[in-house]
């Protein structure tokens, strides 16, 4: 079987609850430490049948265990561990910093953002360093188009430059509220030093969305699902070979789609290059999970399934550099 390479999982979405009660248990963190696992787990798993917006309700839980850059470092460990734990070979993991910092601040009042930014950096930066012999991370640093972190984004892109030698890409979030052109002269400012792209797009949002982020020459595309109702769309990411970033089962937790309407194989029909994903745990599954059911739901044989494993391996950015 061909290498597995993970290319969209984001730490905040990975948090499992054994190991949110493991490292609050450690660090003292209220409300979770006095909490059993089944507790835990019934208070960040979205139940099924959701929408996105309760969907993120539930992520904002998880992050009430964001009490210190040191928690957020213990509990991206464990991401990392987890990951190996489900035989990948190699992890793009995905770290929202501002929304991880404004977490933070809620519990360590009156201390500089920026600071905290920086600590809880050099933090995961370490945690990918020690466990570098136990499987390989590259860290992506996500960068949400939401309102609310726009007049932070200039700051928070000298930031990445400084770290630049430890982050392997950019990727762009949150495609509700602004498109990504609107981050054109930041993303070109990052990219003579950190050279790849990933942008979240068509996840909820129309082809236009996938249009606009085409304009900042992205390597790849998180979800683009809903590239399907745009031909012409469909026609350009296969000429400019823009793999998509599946994430099956997500699309299922928030709502996004349904088994039975999930345009996996018409994508693959229509000749894009596809890879398979988890983007986050905390709905219980695994990235063999949405392999399992890309095959279960649209009867791929195990050769075909291996095609969806090796582009992913071929198109993990530290392939292409
Ligand atoms: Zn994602």
């Amino acid at each position: 079987m061909a290498k597995t390479a993970e290319l969209h999982r984001h730490h905040d979405t990975s948090h499992t609850p054994e190991s949110i009660l493991r490292v609050s248990k450690k660090l003292d963190i209220k409300p979770f430490k006095n909490m059993g696992l089944e507790e835990i787990r019934k208070m960040v798993q979205a139940p099924k049948g959701v929408n996105f917006n309760q969907w993120y309700e539930y992520l904002k839980k998880v992050r009430l265990a964001y009490v210190s850059p040191q928690a957020v470092a213990e509990l991206t460990r464990d991401v990392i561990l987890d990951a190996a734990q489900e035989n990948i070979d190699l992890l793009e993991l995905r770290v929202s910093l501002l929304s991880t910092v404004d977490a933070v601040l809620v519990h360590q009042k009156g201390r500089n953002f920026w600071e905290v930014a920086k600590e809880a950096m050099e933090r995961i930066i370490n945690v990918i360093e020690e466990t570098r012999n136990v499987m390989p991370t590259d860290l992506l640093m996500s960068i949400s188009c939401a309102n609310k972190n726009l007049p932070q984004v200039d700051d928070y892109a000298k930031l990445i430059l400084d770290y630049a030698p430890h982050v392997m890409g950019i990727d762009l979030t949150k495609e509700q509220e602004n498109p990504p052109s609107k981050y054109k002269a930041a993303i070109e400012r990052m990219r003579g030093t950190i050279k790849f792209l990933t942008i979240h797009c068509m996840e909820t949002e129309k082809p236009e969305r996938g249009w606009d982020a085409l304009t900042l020459n992205p390597d790849r595309l998180g979800h683009g699902i809903r590239a399907i109702e745009d031909s012409k769309l469909i026609e350009a990411l296969r000429d400019r070979k823009i793999p998509l970033e599946i994430c099956p089962l997500s699309n299922i937790t928030t709502g996004i789609a349904t088994p039975q309407n999930h345009p996996f194989k018409k994508l693959d029909e229509a000749g894009l290059i596809l890879t398979i994903n988890a983007d986050g745990l905390n709905d219980g599954t695994t990235l063999e999970d949405n392999f399992n059911f890309i095959k279960r739901t649209f009867g791929y044989s195990s050769e075909e399934m291996n095609k969806f494993r090796k582009n992913a391996w071929k198109y993990a950015f530290r392939n292409r550099s």
